[in-house]
């Protein structure tokens, strides 16, 4: 089985180009990676995983960002705004209130257009260049459209984009229109988006950059290359495990494959492999279903629903590649709910990380898989947030405080800031005495709807 933690060196196959081959991850088959186009096996219809004649050890990383890597991706460099090279941020007082020995919150939503997507697509889209095609597309909840259209346009490449009518962030929109692309609204979620446009690249249409693509996750490898490096540097081990949102689960499939290559090479012992956790929203979790279950399959939910957006997918296309990573390293996943999402988003800004909600899934499993007791008080963890707060400003207001109307006039604010101290029974004592001070029906009605919109506001911060 070639998914295997420790598989054998490979030589290299006729069909290799400078030492770079694909090959399909069921029947083994191997394809000339820059000659045709391949996105699935031609043989079976599997997944395809690129490969390397040579495995890749520390000593061979040198620069910062993704191309750092370059010893273990297809070229030298490629289209680069640069990406990679994120923050790993400390939160001492997380770590201590959920009870780990070490927390860090590798911040991917630190790239370029704020999300972990740019790593994958500064590769695709320099293989794009190298097979010559035209047009670049891909289906997407919104981060991949984003990067798409920058990298698209800083190669001067036409861009495409597919997204589900209604369900994207307004932020992610906003890029993908201001970058270029040619942006279409489908009529359904995004895994009929994929289906569509996977027929639209089976056709020759589009050359498709989703993470189907296997040069994609090539990108998105440099994650744990990255997490390692700097857990390795500021600790003097690799951590424990790593916990990330899954949607399509491409990530995961590639940090398993960053490990992989470094036990290949012997730069990893197998025993320090991290431990693969994925975390998914209640209402999209196929891939929790199956690992829940122990079955090597997925099986497509036709109906999801989630407030994180970005992981709002029943048909994890990579689950193939990712179920491998987390049993082979004793990982495991779970479903977090949109309630447990927004507090850890509110709980991840309150430490000065701002992070969309799918981010914000990764904290919430950690705190649940903490509280039950699947992980130990002894071990060192790796969250991943995979995009920035400003992705989406809907999700963000909702789950912060509202501004608060004053007058134009320094001594009213100054008595509104003090007096009105930001306690729920310091502003409904201002509101009553109000009431009480006037005789004049207006203010007895705008007390009241005072006090009922202070009433919905201390209802929704209940169900923190
Ligand atoms: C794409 C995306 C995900 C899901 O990643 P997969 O690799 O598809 O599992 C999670 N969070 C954000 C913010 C994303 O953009
Ligand atoms: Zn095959």
């Amino acid at each position: 089985m070639s998914l295997e933690l420790s598989a054998p060196p490979q030589s290299e196959p006729a069909c290799a180009d400078d030492g770079v081959w694909l090959e399909c991850i069921d029947c083994g088959e191997q394809f000339a990676p820059f000659e045709e186009i391949h996105y699935t096996c031609a043989d079976c219809d599997s997944l395809l995983e690129v490969r390397y004649a040579d495995a890749p050890t520390f000593e061979d990383f040198e620069g910062s960002g993704v191309w750092r890597y370059n010893a273990a991706l297809p070229f030298e460099e490629g289209v680069t705004l640069p990406e990679g090279d994120t923050p790993l941020h400390e939160v001492p007082r997380l770590r201590e209130e959920i009870g780990v020995d070490s927390l860090r919150i590798k911040h991917e939503g630190m790239n370029p257009t704020g999300a972990f997507k740019d790593r994958g697509m500064t590769v695709g889209v320099a293989v794009a260049k190298e097979l010559g095609v035209g047009r670049l597309a891909c289906a997407s909840t919104g981060n991949t459209s984003a990067a798409l259209a920058a990298y698209g346009a800083r190669g001067d490449m036409e861009t495409l984009v597919l997204l589900p009518k209604g369900k994207v962030a307004a932020g992610k929109i906003a890029q993908a229109s201001l970058h270029g692309a040619r942006i279409l609204e489908v009529d359904g979620n995004f895994d009929s988006c994929l289906d569509i446009v996977q027929e639209l690249a089976g056709l020759g249409e589009v050359y498709l950059l989703n993470s189907l693509n296997p040069f994609r996750l090539e990108g998105q490898k440099t994650i744990g290359f990255e997490i390692l490096e700097e857990h390795y540097q500021d600790y003097g081990e690799y951590p424990d495990r790593i916990v990330l949102p899954v949607g399509n689960a491409g990530n995961t499939a590639a940090l398993y494959k960053a490990f992989r290559e470094l036990v290949a090479s012997g730069a990893l012992d197998e025993s320090e492999v991290p431990t693969l956790t994925g975390v998914q929203a209640e209402g999209a979790a196929p891939m929790v279903d199956a690992v829940q279950n122990g079955r090597d399959e997925v099986e497509r939910w036709d109906d999801v629903e989630t407030r994180a957006t970005a992981i709002r997918i029943g048909n994890p296309v990579n689950a193939p590649k990712a179920l491998p990573g987390i049993y082979n390293t004793g990982g495991t996943a779970v479903a977090v709910s949109d309630d447990e999402i927004t507090d850890a988003q509110r709980q991840l800004a309150g430490a000065g990380i701002g992070v969309e909600p799918a981010s914000a899934a990764s904290l919430a499993g950690l705190r649940k898989l903490r509280a039950s007791g699947e992980i130990g008080a002894d071990e060192s963890v790796v969250c991943l947030t995979t995009g920035h707060l400003l992705k989406d400003p809907d999700a963000a207001f909702e789950a912060g405080g509202d501004p608060e109307p004053v007058p134009n006039d320094t001594d009213a604010v100054l008595e509104h800031i003090n007096d009105g101290n930001d306690t729920m029974a310091g502003r409904l004592a201002q509101q009553l005495s109000k009431v009480a001070d006037s005789s004049a029906l207006p203010a007895i009605v705008g007390g009241g709807l005072g006090l009922a919109y202070l009433g919905y506001r201390a209802l929704r911060s209940d169900d923190n």
